[in-house]
């Protein structure tokens, strides 16, 4: 099933033929409206008239998250204030949020991009959407939430938190879809393990799960525990919300990015230099649709690679990878690169390790140092000591052959690791304190 079959199938010349108008319009209202943009284009040297191709694109200035921070909180929108009807914001790890306006027009076309994408990961009208993403400034909630009411289904705006009335109402309400974060599906799992209640005997056929990274070995957990299938969807605040990408339940393979509102470029984040397709980098957005706040060539600092190849479900729409990590999650430890989610394929490739860990990052003596904590069966923990001993020098064995790293594993006993009902806390830097 297709929701918008006309625009999710455009031919690709229709649909870049599409992309062009709408950037240059973007490009017009935005060197009009938002002097952000009237001076970098100034300095660049670049008029919105002058590209004339998508591959013009290139020469125009990215746009950065500090950008945002330094026009905090309406300086980049292109819209008067009486016509924005929403405001969202994300909170930052320091200092001020990232402010975004939406007019009406936005909202209806993010509730059209959400309801897109329930339908590409397989739920339909008819469906009983529990929607666990948090509603607030956060815009996982009301934006899963307008996307479900736009299909059609019915929405049981739970957001996040008090676990057990969660089960309790998936349980006697009859949820069949579940959207939240994909670590809170497990502690949901297992939450109700605990109240003794079996989640494969719920309605649930679908869960879609974003807002954090997750590895393909952390989606064979979920399925397997909570008996669904497990689709991942992107998206980030600074350009809409969730429902920018999603995987389609048919293929199962790379997201679908909707190319008819934003433009996808994928670039080296050193030199800023364009990937060829199938190459990792950085993940850039233009919002070519957006009255709010469009934004032009967007850092979005995520790492993946594009893919244009056609797929079994018909959409034409370009499907990026799943996400290996955000570059500012990424570690460098001694020197090497690591995306915790590199962590989390490992560990979940081995027998007896559950899937909630913690890496905790330190300088000893001018030398950085890992360790690894993370929960394993508790029969382990009965058996005797040397399996235990066995355990830990595998993982810290796959760890130095995959990534070249040396760490120190800590096994722990199941649920020692704090639960998050958010995006799960992966990392403890303490470097970063020194
Ligand atoms: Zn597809």
């Amino acid at each position: 099933m297709i929701y918008n079959e006309e625009f999710e199938t455009l031919p690709r010349p229709a649909l870049e033929a599409l992309q062009l108008k709408r950037l240059n319009d973007t490009l017009s209202r935005v060197y009009a409206n938002v002097p952000f943009y009237k001076q970098s284009f100034d300095k660049a040297g670049i008029r919105p008239d002058s590209v004339t191709s998508l591959e013009d694109l290139q020469k125009l200035p990215f746009t950065y998250k500090q950008d945002m921070r330094d026009s905090y909180p309406y300086g980049l929108f292109a819209a008067p204030m009486e016509d924005i009807v929403r405001i969202h914001a994300s909170s930052g790890t320091t200092g001020k949020p990232t402010v975004v306006g939406y007019t009406r027009k936005d909202i209806e076309i993010w509730a059209e991009l959400m309801a897109r994408s329930f339908v590409a990961a397989g739920a339909h009208k008819g469906d009983i959407i529990h929607n666990a993403y948090g509603y607030g400034l956060f815009t996982g909630g009301l934006g899963a939430h307008y996307g479900a009411e736009r299909l059609g289904a019915s929405v049981i705006p739970m957001s996040g938190g008090n676990t057990k009335k969660q089960i309790m109402i998936m349980q006697d309400f009859g949820s069949t879809v579940l959207t939240c974060t994909p670590s809170y599906s497990l502690f949901l799992a297992e939450a109700a393990e605990e109240e003794g209640i079996d989640f494969k005997k719920l309605k649930l056929h679908v869960g879609i799960f974003g807002a954090e990274p997750w590895s393909e070995a952390m989606r064979v957990e979920i399925e397997a525990k909570l008996d669904i299938c497990a689709i991942d969807i992107y998206g980030l605040s600074e350009i809409m919300g969730p429902g920018v990408a999603i995987e389609c339940r048919v293929a199962k393979k790379g997201l679908h990015i909707w190319e008819d509102h934003f433009i996808a470029e994928i670039i080296d984040p050193d030199t800023g230099e364009l990937l060829p397709p199938g190459e990792k980098g950085e993940l850039v957005i233009t919002t070519i649709t957006k009255q709010g706040i469009p934004l032009i060539r967007y850092r979005t600092r995520d790492i993946t690679s594009i893919n244009y190849e056609p797929c079994a479900c018909g959409r034409t729409h370009a499907r990026i990878d799943r996400m290996s990590g955000r570059s500012d999650d990424m570690l460098i430890i001694r020197g090497v690169n690591v995306f915790p989610s590199q962590i989390e394929s490992i560990l979940m490739g081995i027998e007896g390790v559950e899937p909630h860990y913690l890496l905790i990052v330190d300088r000893k003596d001018n030398l950085d140092t890992l360790e690894v904590q993370v929960e394993v069966d508790e029969r382990l923990f009965s058996d005797e000591i040397k399996h235990l001993q066995t355990l830990s020098l595998t993982i810290e064995k796959a760890i130095k052959d995959l990534l070249g790293i040396t760490c120190k594993t800590r096994l722990v006993e199941p649920r020692t690791i704090a639960r998050s009902e958010g995006k799960a806390k992966r990392v403890i830097d303490n470097r970063k304190t020194v």
